[in-house]
């Protein structure tokens, strides 16, 4: 055999289609390699309440993100998406009609908020299916949100009480108790429906990702709270900055 034909047979080999679509997964869209597809439930969940999740553009562009988690888990039509900065826009079409209905609620901690737990849940005293609207985005960007959309002023708001630090490991939480979207949408649902299961399935991909992840050699990132507390993280701050983190009352504890 000559080297030509080596050549040739090395060109045979590639294959027609570019990398980049070749390696995506149809489902998720994230490299084959880091799928998180086989965590999702077997089945799609199909809970009576709904889930709104308002997202801010910059969370869309994020590599690691949960919301896709939550969608996919969900039965279509379960997890609704709008995007901006401010809300509801024209172009948030069916958005404005959720926002008026009496079933609708806020997941935000403004002054007013209460416990979600202290909600009846769907089925108790003829309480119908809620519309939980959640804010996707990092904390400012929130914030942001809430602040330049009045129509969510008048939502009932609630809060999330006792839940378990975030199990997103992989990405770095700015506080303790911090939470990714899909954490926050699994947990809150929960209790709505009055079914603890449910979070445990919605979670599934977040298991999976966070074990295969830790198993290539990803490094567990604490929160920067945490690693404050335990003088990791000076380095990544800046001394100044630490030193003045380490003299507030609650970190020195
Ligand atoms: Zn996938």
């Amino acid at each position: 055999m000559t080297s030509e034909d080596n050549v040739w047979r090395e060109l045979a080999r590639i294959p027609a289609d570019p990398p980049d679509t070749r390696d995506k997964c149809q489902q998720c869209r994230r490299p084959v390699q880091v799928c998180w597809c086989p965590g999702l439930p077997k089945q799609r969940l199909n809970p009576a309440s709904r889930i709104i999740i308002l997202q801010h553009p910059a969370e869309a562009k994020r590599c690691l993100r949960t919301v896709p988690m939550l969608a996919l888990a969900l039965e279509s039509g379960k997890c609704l998406i709008f995007r901006g900065k401010k809300f509801p826009l024209p172009k948030h079409e069916g958005l404005a009609e959720i926002l008026n209905d009496k079933n609708t609620i806020l997941l935000y901690p403004s002054p007013g908020a209460v416990a979600l737990d202290t909600l009846d849940p769907v089925g108790i005293n003829e309480q119908k299916a809620y519309n939980l609207v959640l804010l996707d985005g990092t904390w400012p960007q929130a914030k942001a949100i809430y602040h330049s959309s009045p129509a969510l002023y008048f939502l009932r708001a609630c809060k999330l009480i006792g839940v378990p630090t975030s199990e997103y490991v992989i990405r770095t939480q700015p506080t303790e108790g911090c939470l990714s979207t899909l954490e926050t949408g699994a947990s809150a649902l929960s209790i709505l429906e009055g079914d603890p299961e449910l979070r445990e399935k919605m979670l599934g991909p977040l298991h999976y990702l966070c074990r295969f992840q830790l198993e290539n050699g990803a490094v567990t990132h604490q929160s920067k709270e945490f690693l404050i507390k335990q003088k990791a993280y000076p380095k990544l701050i800046g001394k100044r900055l630490a030193k003045q983190l380490r003299i507030l009352p609650d970190s020195t504890s």
